[in-house]
């Protein structure tokens, strides 16, 4: 296509119209990207993960959803269209992502502290999800289980050329999300680091917290049926709570920094708390449709335990762990299903049958990627 001009392409995914989409209902179809701004981006997506926050969203789990809404938020393909006044160097043609954020105030508002710091994922201004969202200027967001994909420039980063795209993508959100909180709470030599659920987001866990240096990392999941993936992905040592009662009080007091990767509020929050040790950290990232179970102030008083969570990650954080990544070859586990089999693929993510994380591909476009010579 000519660059830079009124797009010859249609933009078209998959789009649930009300709650049983997240049971497979999804329909391909039209719709209406944001209006266009000079400081867009449009990319002609090749791939796009399936991260379980998409399943919420389709089910109205979180809140009722903005129907119709394309999920996918774990997007990558090529700059087809650039604005004017794009941000980061950005080309057309370059191989770039867009996580779960797509927009934040950016400091419109003058005295964001957060965006200024860098922190644009904690915006408490406006945090424009890249699905189910609205932009400043009225448009409404749209994911990455479709062909092309609009996004504000400050929110599209650029891939490093050693990490394949089907990789790349689930690390867009998947990834970040658990690279950030290990990050900011010091999991490196000298700490023991536990992580809740061994799904998309509990296997990149895994993999951070051994690329980090950390001197034990212990996989809690429910049965023993992931066990040796978890030691290949650098697990030190292997919960099964369901395959023993005595779990919690056997291995009481060993972790210093838990992430819980779990969205169920029927997880046994308290049975894993007595994993921390005095000044633990609990860092619950998943997000149960209805909540957190109960829990008693006790854990927390007697051994100065914090709990806390994590949003996703910032710009910055996507650019360093990608670069971790690289560094220290980190390879997630990825499944490549043909985006035709969306509406299959959620249901099978739900069922817990991704090993460890699906990825959508849009078929031509990803054999076109591969032949250099190729108009993409
Ligand atoms: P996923 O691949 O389905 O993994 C979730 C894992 O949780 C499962 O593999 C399972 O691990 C464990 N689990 C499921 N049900 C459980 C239960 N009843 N009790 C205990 N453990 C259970 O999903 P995901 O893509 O990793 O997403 C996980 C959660 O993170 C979702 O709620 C998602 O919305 C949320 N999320 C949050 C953020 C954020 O910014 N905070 C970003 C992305 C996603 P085992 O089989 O090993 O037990
Ligand atoms: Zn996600």
């Amino acid at each position: 296509m000519a660059a830079n001009t009124t797009p010859e392409y249609k933009f078209e995914g998959w789009l649930g119209y009300d709650s049983s989409a997240a049971q497979g209902n999804m329909v391909w179809g039209e719709y209406e990207p944001k209006p266009w701004e000079e400081t867009d981006v449009d990319i002609k997506i090749t791939h796009c993960g399936v991260c379980g926050s998409d399943i919420h969203t389709l089910r109205s789990g979180w809140g009722p959803t903005d129907y119709p809404c394309c999920v996918g938020h774990e997007i990558v393909g090529h700059v087809v269209r650039l604005g004017s006044k794009a941000e980061g160097g950005l080309k057309l043609g370059d191989r770039v992502g867009v996580g779960a954020q797509s927009d934040s105030c950016q400091g419109r508002k003058g005295d964001c502290e957060a965006c200024a710091s860098g922190l644009e994922n904690h915006c408490p201004v406006k945090h424009v999800g890249t699905y189910n969202g609205r932009y400043f200027n009225g448009g409404k967001s749209y994911g990455g289980y479709a062909l092309y994909n609009r996004a504000p420039s400050h929110f599209v980063i650029p891939i490093p050329a050693a990490i394949p795209s089907a990789e790349a993508a689930p690390m867009l959100c998947g990834g970040v999300t658990t690279y950030t909180p290990l990050k900011f709470h010091g999991a490196g030599p000298g700490k023991t680091v536990g992580i809740i659920g061994l799904g998309g987001l509990g296997h990149f866990a895994v993999m951070w917290a051994a690329a980090l240096g950390a001197d034990k990392v212990v996989v809690v999941s429910r049965t023993a049926a992931k066990k040796a993936d978890a030691f290949k992905m650098g697990a030190t040592d292997f919960i099964a709570t369901d395959e023993d009662p005595a779990w919690n009080t056997k291995h009481a007091s060993t972790l210093d920094i838990i992430i819980s990767t779990v969205s169920s509020s029927s997880m046994p929050l308290m049975r894993y708390f007595d994993l921390l040790r005095l000044d633990g950290t609990f860092v619950q990232v998943g997000a149960p449709d209805d909540g957190l179970p109960k829990i008693g102030a006790m854990p927390l008083i007697m051994k100065r335990l914090k709990l806390t969570g994590s949003l996703i990650g910032s710009p910055r954080d996507i650019r360093e762990m990608f670069a971790l990544a690289v560094e220290k070859n980190v390879r997630p586990w990825v499944e490549e299903i043909p985006m035709k089999d969306a509406n299959k693929a959620i249901v099978d993510m739900e069922e817990g049958v991704a090993r460890y994380r699906f990825t959508l591909v849009n078929e031509p476009e990803a054999e076109a990627e591969k032949t250099p010579a190729t108009k993409l």
